[in-house]
């Protein structure tokens, strides 16, 4: 069988089946598996990115049947059970889950989606860092007069990302500008952008009031009910006519699936693969989807949340009735299997050191206990013992310290272009 994604969804369904009596491929376009809730630090120079990362092959060192294979997948073979490879090649299936995520969504606006930084991915949070760690050096080596633009950082979406990674900014620069950067008189303004009218509007609207006022006290300028429109020369142009003179616009508004979800058959508004109660694809034997990438409608009538745990909830459910299918029955269904129920645990996100917000059901958490809660929640979920010391160790140096050691740019002997600078 092959699993495609090496995600969360992916990777739990593989450890699942790890051992048992069927041949696993997983497919990855990198040879590493990123723990996505942590990518902001690295974004804001807490973190490495190894310190997030684990490389698929060492999860799966020793194991008889998983094996790992470096490709790009660009579209399915349903009816001949085949995946169709970047370079040409095909690899058979005799069942296929699909994990393969979302991508950044920039809703058909082209100057953004040019000139906007991303934070979906390793390279696009080490492309972040580079760029304000640039930012910083630019401003000051010019003027003050003409700092402004280099200093003036925009984020886009007040979703559990865009809050996180305002925190960490903002905090970054409260710890860098005053003694590192005497010459940048004003400091920088971070400004937060959501759509609609308030922050985290998938919690309690208590937890996104929460939010504001924090991200406000770290110095965060927060614009709820406003729109981007488009990002010109220096300008973030606003719907309302409003410019903010700007180097930098952070998108972190939208996510679509993965293309190779247009293979099959799609939800009209989510664009997220069809998916029966048994997390299958219609019309596609052998065939599931999972994770990010699947429109599974859950017990309320609408689409689960675009998470980790349902991704994978659903890797374990996954695995489990391929197992129970293949080595059991040999048949392509099973009447009596249960289908797929989603058990929320919860969500929560964190707005500088010390603060978090967090929901359980009826229960809400804000401040140092939601903080631990959320220290506690992502360290078990990190992959690696390595992994775990190393990120304990980072958080641990910056809260005693007030330090973000991991202020390099990196990866180039020149300076890394600006976005749009062409
Ligand atoms: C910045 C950020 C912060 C987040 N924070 C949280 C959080 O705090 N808590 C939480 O629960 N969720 C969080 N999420 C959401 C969470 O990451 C996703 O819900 C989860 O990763 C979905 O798992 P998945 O297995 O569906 O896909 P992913 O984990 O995205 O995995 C998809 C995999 O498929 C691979 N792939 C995609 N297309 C192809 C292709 N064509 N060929 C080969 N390989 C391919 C990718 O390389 C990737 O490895 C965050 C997401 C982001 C971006």
């Amino acid at each position: 069988m092959i699993i495609l994604g090496a995600g969360f969804g992916g990777l739990e369904c593989a450890k699942k089946l790890d051992g048992k009596d069927v041949d696993v491929l997983i497919l990855d376009r990198n040879n590493f598996h990123t723990f996505t809730p942590l990518l902001y630090q690295v974004a804001s120079s807490l973190l490495n990115p190894s310190d997030i990362c684990f490389p698929v092959r060492k999860a799966f060192r020793g194991s008889p049947n998983v094996r790992f294979r470096q490709a790009e997948v660009v579209g399915f073979d349903f009816p001949g059970k085949r995946v169709l490879l970047r370079n040409g090649d095909t690899e058979r299936y005799d069942h296929l889950v699909v994990a393969a995520g979302t991508r950044t969504h920039h809703f058909g606006n082209e100057t953004i989606e040019k000139r906007s930084l991303g934070l979906k991915n390793i390279s696009e949070a080490l492309e972040l860092r580079n760029h304000v760690l640039r930012c910083l050096e630019e401003a000051g080596d010019r003027p003050v007069a003409d700092q402004t633009p280099w200093m003036t950082f925009v984020i886009v979406g007040g979703g559990p990302t865009g809050i996180e990674y305002a925190g960490a900014l903002a905090e970054l620069m409260a710890l860098v500008v005053k003694p590192e950067y005497p010459m940048i008189r004003e400091g920088a303004r971070i400004v937060l952008v959501e759509g609609r009218d308030e922050l985290l509007p998938a919690f309690h609207p208590s937890l996104g009031a929460y939010a504001r006022q924090r991200l406000e006290q770290l110095g965060v300028e927060v614009r709820t009910g406003q729109l981007v429109d488009s990002l010109v020369g220096d300008e973030v142009r606003f719907k309302s006519g409003e410019v903010i003179e700007s180097k930098t616009l952070v998108w972190s508004a939208g996510v679509r699936p993965e293309d190779v979800a247009e293979d099959g058959p799609t939800r009209e508004r989510s664009h997220r693969m069809e998916v029966d109660a048994y997390c299958r694809i219609p019309d596609a034997p052998g065939a599931f989807a999972i994770g990010d990438i699947a429109g599974f409608v859950g017990e309320d009538g609408a689409e689960l949340p675009m998470v980790s745990p349902p991704a994978m909830q659903q890797g374990r459910y996954v695995a489990d009735f391929i197992l129970q299918q293949s080595s059991v029955t040999g048949r392509d269904a099973d009447p009596d299997h249960p289908p797929f129920r989603y058990w929320d645990k919860g969500m929560m996100a964190t707005i500088g050191r010390g603060h978090a917000v967090a929901q359980a059901g009826s229960l809400r958490f804000t401040g140092i206990i939601g903080w631990f809660a959320w220290l506690i929640v992502h360290i078990y979920y990190l992959i690696g013992f390595r992994n775990r010391l190393l990120v304990l160790g980072g958080w641990s140096w910056n809260y005693i310290f007030y330090d973000r050691p991991v202020r390099i740019i990196a990866g180039a002997k020149q300076l890394p272009a600006l976005p749009g600078s062409d």
